[in-house]
């Protein structure tokens, strides 16, 4: 039997840092939440579809973590002026994997770029830039360092959302200009912020953890109970995957 503590494995972004140091950057955040809750934690750069898969392969549960806007290719429309950098093999490797993870029941966790991946990649579309294209939206895009909470959301209480956190009105932080638009029909929405955007969705009718959150809850953890539950949830979920046999 192997190792029962659960590999989890995260996709990256893209950084260039200099002609020496290229290459798919995680957050630290990530891997500390993951290590916090008794889980390994694993890059996953991106390549292809298939590698993506195969190196999925190797984990008991997958976080799609933040980064650069999706290419609206991917939902049919052309891009917005204040689009940001786009990646459209991080997004064709990142839709492999939601289709992977879903289809073998693998835990999934989505994080801000991760939750509007997902939607994109079971048929929705995103507000390609909030301040221009939603109407009296609130601060998305917070100034203050990204473990600091700036907005409320509202969990909706029949929710599985709810039942890890545990409270209808929580504080979230929030660092992101996009955000989903059109739902994909295979979610729900399970959490908004005052302005009527999504904050947060759960897979309809799943037995698995398959939950997207628009904020960065691993910048939270260390210091939120509530949101270091998420993380506790999620690697307990992908523990059960381990001990279950193949
Ligand atoms: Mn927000």
């Amino acid at each position: 039997m192997k190792n029962k503590k659960p590999v989890i494995g995260i996709t990256g972004a893209y950084v260039n840092h200099n002609h020496y140091m290229e290459g798919v950057y995680v957050h630290h955040d990530y891997h500390k939440s993951i290590a916090a809750n008794g889980g390994i934690p694993i890059v996953l750069p991106y390549i292809n579809e298939n590698l993506s898969i195969e190196s999925a392969e190797l984990c008991d549960g997958i976080i799609l973590s933040g980064g650069e806007d999706v290419d609206p290719q991917f939902y049919g429309q052309d891009p917005h002026p204040n689009l940001g950098a786009t990646i459209p093999e991080r997004d064709i490797a990142e839709m492999a994997l939601v289709h992977y993870a879903i289809n073998n029941n693998i835990p999934l966790l989505a994080i801000c770029r991760g939750v509007q991946i997902l939607n994109v990649a079971l048929g929705g579309t995103l507000i390609q830039d909030i301040p221009a294209q939603w109407a009296n939206p609130i601060k998305h895009t917070q100034i203050v360092e990204r473990k600091r909470d700036t907005h409320f959301i509202r969990i909706d209480k029949d929710s599985y959302l709810y039942s890890i956190i545990g409270e209808e009105t929580v504080r979230v932080n929030s660092l992101h200009h996009q955000a989903i638009d059109k739902l994909s029909p295979h979610l729900k929405t399970v959490a908004t912020a005052s302005d009527g955007m999504i904050e947060a969705v759960e897979l309809i009718e799943s037995n698995t953890f398959t939950i997207g959150v628009q904020w960065h809850p691993e910048s939270m953890s260390s210091h939120n109970q509530k949101m270091n539950k998420l993380f506790n949830h999620f690697v307990e979920n992908c523990v059960k995957k381990v001990q279950t046999p193949a």
